[in-house]
């Protein structure tokens, strides 16, 4: 079993007596509210999502990560997980503060502060996104972040799974199921998306090659006219349940956001998926890119770099633009099909999008019909 990052999978969800406690002492700490991403950030980290971390990021940590591609430690890492504030009133360094998810009465995690300070969101979000240009979904982000961070440990005490609890299984869990099934390697398929033939084929290969195919949908905030958490996961549910073997897939969520920073992001998607206990991951093209600010390439040549070199997680890089051939009678793509434009028939979102709306079934070759039909039986399939 592949170790996780930095070597040990942190865990700090309290239970037992220290969670009855914890309760008891949130009442009377001074509350810091924060968003749902937050939130998810807090309990990631106290699940071992995030390992090795255990808070927020302190100032020097985030000065690494931004410049060395790394924590203090050495460990490589690319995307501080911040806790932003606009009023750090009240908030001392070395006190204790209740963290509570917004539209929420209870307490979500007990958090140790160990420094406040303000940060430079320019030069960060320079670092983490390669660009300053505001019309970066991710830029803008942090162009609307509050000016201080609170850097600390946190103990989680809201532990709640989520929607999709049967299918958010934590690292340690997932870990525990691999090594349960034999699998020696398990290769992990980043997805924000429902499954075309195309993605079929893929995660297809990839069973020629490693022992176990772990699909893990990002659900979360995503952008109007994606397609919704609860459609995505159905319809894997069902092309899983028809056509793939059970012994050699699990599918499992990662409730984060997507951050759209292309290869740094494909680097935390490969850590994070390394805490889950998969040995590789599928990098795609222009893996977690948005509109042209980032090469094609640029993701899976970042894994080259000489401070990635102990990542141990590998990623598995499957070349070719995909098209089903009508001359092949199979999914082809420019490095095996022969074949004309004629013979393609292309795996369009676009197209498939439209069908969906309009009721018309895509071609049955580029899109299970029973994946179609699930994805028809929301009311709204998309996010709005
Ligand atoms: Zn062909």
């Amino acid at each position: 079993m592949i170790a996780p990052h930095g070597g040990k999978l942190t865990d700090r969800v309290l239970c037992c007596s220290a969670l009855e406690d914890a309760k008891k002492a949130a009442a009377s700490l001074p509350q810091i509210t924060v968003d749902y991403d937050t939130a998810r950030d807090a309990q990631n980290i106290a699940r071992g999502v995030f390992s090795p971390i255990e808070g927020f990021v302190g100032k020097a940590d985030l000065d690494s990560i931004c410049t060395k591609n790394c924590l203090t430690s050495g460990v490589a890492w690319t995307i501080p997980i911040m806790l932003d504030v606009s009023d750090p009133d009240g908030i001392e360094a070395g006190k204790d503060v209740c963290l509570m998810r917004e539209g929420s009465a209870e307490p979500l995690a007990i958090m140790h502060v160990s420094e406040v300070f303000q940060w430079d969101k320019e030069s960060c979000a320079k670092a983490v996104f390669g660009t300053d240009d505001m019309a970066h979904p991710g830029v803008k982000g942090y162009s609307q972040k509050g000016d201080w961070l609170v850097a600390g440990e946190i103990d989680l005490i809201d532990n709640d799974r989520g929607p999709y609890a049967d299918y958010n299984l934590f690292p340690a869990e997932t870990r525990k199921v691999f090594e349960e099934r034999g699998w020696a390697t398990c290769c992990a398929f980043q997805t924000r998306n429902v499954p075309h033939a195309g993605h079929e084929t893929m995660q297809k290969m990839v069973l020629g090659l490693f022992d176990g195919l772990f699909i893990q949908p990002i659900i979360g905030k995503k952008k109007p006219g994606d397609f919704q958490d609860a459609a995505i996961l159905k319809a894997y549910q069902t092309i899983i349940e028809k056509y793939f073997n059970p012994e050699r897939v699990f599918l499992n969520i990662l409730p984060t956001e997507m951050r759209y920073a292309g290869p740094k992001e494909a680097i935390m998607h490969a850590i994070m998926r390394k805490n889950y206990g998969a040995t590789h991951i599928i990098i795609g093209r222009d893996h977690a890119g948005v509109g042209n600010y980032y090469g094609e390439e640029e993701a899976i040549e970042m894994f080259d770099k000489p401070e990635f070199a102990d990542l141990e997680i590998k990623p598995v890089n499957i070349r070719g633009d995909f098209w089903y051939c009508t001359t092949c009678a199979a999914v082809a793509s420019n490095r095996t099909c022969p074949h004309g434009k004629d013979s393609q028939i292309p795996f369009s979102g676009t197209l498939i999008r439209n069908g969906i709306v309009n009721g018309v079934a895509p071609d049955a070759r580029i899109m299970r019909p029973e994946v179609f039909e699930v994805i028809r039986s929301f009311e709204n399939p998309f996010v709005d």
